[in-house]
């Protein structure tokens, strides 16, 4: 089954640790990824709204919507304390829009994978979780 790491949001999935630990087969909920065929169940992203509306709009991300800056919803997900990260989402969508959205999956591959050893790692971790090298978390983003 495929990986889909572009969100409808402008999360990269590759570095949540759901998927990640389901990349490694250590992940008994796994998820492949937004826009793929397997979501891990319960949790948020199995009924994300904001990918429902992105989907019932017929859109890809939420940059082609011409309501997005007046979203409600998708500014409550940015303004969301409890995941920081989801901040980085309007950033992300910039650069999709603007480059393309492999040229972003492949950026976003390096940005959050280790410099020493080449592992992948989340948007939480400040160290790699196979060489234990410093890594830089989410908040070298914001
Ligand atoms: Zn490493």
């Amino acid at each position: 089954m495929d990986f889909r790491l572009d969100g409808y949001c402008g999360l990269f999935c590759g570095a949540c640790p759901v998927m990640l630990g389901t990349s490694v087969g250590v992940e008994d909920n796994p998820c492949h990824g937004c826009k793929s065929d397997l979501m891990a169940a319960g949790r948020h992203c199995a009924t994300c709204g904001i990918k429902a509306c992105a989907r019932g709009r017929g859109y890809e991300f939420c940059y082609e919507c011409p309501d997005m800056v007046n979203c409600e919803q998708l500014q409550k997900f940015i303004a969301d304390s409890k995941w920081p990260y989801h901040r980085g989402v309007l950033k992300n969508m910039e650069m999709i829009r603007r480059e393309g959205v492999s040229k972003w999956l492949e950026a976003q591959g390096k940005r959050w994978q280790c410099a020493n050893c080449g592992a992948a790692h989340s948007w939480w971790d400040e160290t790699c979780p196979r060489c234990g090298g410093a890594v830089l978390n989410y908040q070298a983003d914001l």
